[in-house]
């Protein structure tokens, strides 16, 4: 397909957003609690409305052809370029999309994606599309108490049964799970082969007898993610996402767009500059000459990651799944969250521990408490510097000990 002048799109895109959504409010104003929470923090029924919300705003999104821009029409996507991608968000800026969630994120941006790149025709057609349109709810069942920055090592068995394989082990951080529909689990298949090598995908009804959700609840007071059991669950085969001991790059295509997501996303996500300037406003610090060397270094740093997403954005190839430099604007996006919630507890000083009543002050918190998770979800910091090494500058790769086959590496 040819690929519609980004002008003329923009336009069109315009028009029709001004048909789904009220303009963004100019004014500056002091964030909320709500606003400023890297995490959602809401009780049960609230974040049910929030989800409402979000769904109305994506099944608009797809039913006008403005889902899943990148992805080639054949597997259900609009087939348009980086470019367009750019156009849409700097389009959307300029209204009130409603603040998004973890599960819409990970249903549309990952697990919609993987099951659209990685499955049949069939589950493309019963299910990436209804992720897309979030019509099903998908979260991720990845890491296990075991296996995190070490996702390879992963102990969740499933064994072929017939038609059917039978699951048993134990996820853990799975956001969103008490809400979602289905998961998309990595399972261990082939023990007898490197470890990567022997791990399959599955699509797993998340009501199927044998799995249990238990929230986890973090310190920000929230429960957004959960621990996940599964005992004896069977899955029919026709819900296994790609070939047996084809797992490891079913995962590795979806931690590529999670960190795409993460890190040049226009969600809001906690705190922004913006944000920190109207609270040194309020709190008559901005003549302080070392308050506006923070400012100006923090607007610094969010225009630079702002021009990175754009150029790793750019040079990414259309269609294409995310490269390595995904890692680049993951980093860029954790370390400014954690410097903004810096800056604004220096501003605060003591202020931000005690609710005073200050309008904007003990909010603060929210970002406080909620930044050092972003730090790791979607892999840490560390790693994503590990991946920036190898993949990117292509420095000597990390010494590998555990090239034999998994069954036989110590501990198993
Ligand atoms: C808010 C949040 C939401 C999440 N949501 C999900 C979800 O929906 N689904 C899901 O499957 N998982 C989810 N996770 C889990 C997340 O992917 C893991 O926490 C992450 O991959 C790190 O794994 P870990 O916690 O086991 O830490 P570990 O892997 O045990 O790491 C501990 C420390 O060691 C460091 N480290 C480990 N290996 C290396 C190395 N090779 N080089 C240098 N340093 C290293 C790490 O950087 C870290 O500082 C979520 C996590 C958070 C915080």
């Amino acid at each position: 397909m040819s690929q519609p002048d980004p002008d003329a799109w923009r336009r069109q895109v315009r028009q029709w957003l001004a048909t789904v959504l009220e303009p963004a409010s100019a004014s500056e104003s002091t964030a909320q609690a709500a606003d400023l929470a890297v995490f959602h923090n809401l009780p049960e029924d609230e974040e049910r409305l929030l989800l409402d919300r979000c769904r109305a705003y994506q099944r608009a999104r797809f039913d006008a052809g403005y889902q899943a821009l990148t992805l080639p029409e054949d597997k259900g996507g609009a087939g348009l370029s980086a470019a367009h991608v750019a156009v849409f968000a700097q389009e959307e800026s300029a209204f009130a999309v409603p603040p998004s969630t973890e599960l819409i994120s990970v249903t549309v941006r990952l697990v919609a994606m993987a099951v659209s790149l990685f499955g049949t025709d069939e589950q493309r057609r019963d299910h990436a599309r209804a992720f897309l349109r979030t019509d099903l709810l998908a979260c991720q069942l990845f890491s296990e108490p075991g296996a995190g920055s070490d996702l390879a090592a992963l102990r969740t068995r499933a064994r072929q049964d017939g038609d059917e394989w039978v699951i048993d082990g134990q996820k853990v951080w799975t956001s969103g799970a008490q809400f979602a529909d289905y998961g998309l689990l990595l399972a261990r298949t082939d023990p007898d082969v490197v470890k990567q090598a022997g791990i399959t995908a599955f699509l797993v009804p998340m009501d199927a007898p044998g799995v249990e959700v238990r929230p986890i609840r973090q310190m920000s007071g929230g429960a957004s993610f959960n621990e996940v059991f599964l005992s004896g669950v069977r899955v029919p085969d026709r819900l296994r996402i790609g070939r047996p001991g084809q797992g490891w790059e079913v995962a590795n295509a979806t931690l590529a767009f999670e960190r795409t997501a993460s890190g040049s996303g226009n969600r809001r996500k906690g705190g922004t500059f913006p944000d920190v300037l109207a609270l040194a406003r309020s709190l008559g610090r901005t003549a302080d000459p070392l308050v506006r060397q923070r400012l100006a270094d923090l607007y610094v740093r969010a225009a630079l990651r702002a021009a990175t997403v754009d150029r790793v954005a750019r040079t990414s190839a259309a269609g294409g799944r995310p490269g390595p430099e995904a890692s680049l604007t993951k980093l860029m996006a954790s370390e400014l969250l954690t410097r903004t919630g810096q800056v604004a507890a220096e501003l605060m000083g003591a202020r931000i521990s005690a609710d005073t009543g200050e309008p904007g002050t003990f909010a603060w918190t929210q970002h406080l408490l909620g930044a050092p998770g972003y730090r790791l979800a979607g892999g840490t910091d560390q790693i994503q510097r590990n991946l920036i090494g190898e993949r990117v500058l292509k420095l000597p790769p990390e010494p590998r000990v555990d090239r034999a086959p998994f069954s036989q590496l110590p501990g198993d």
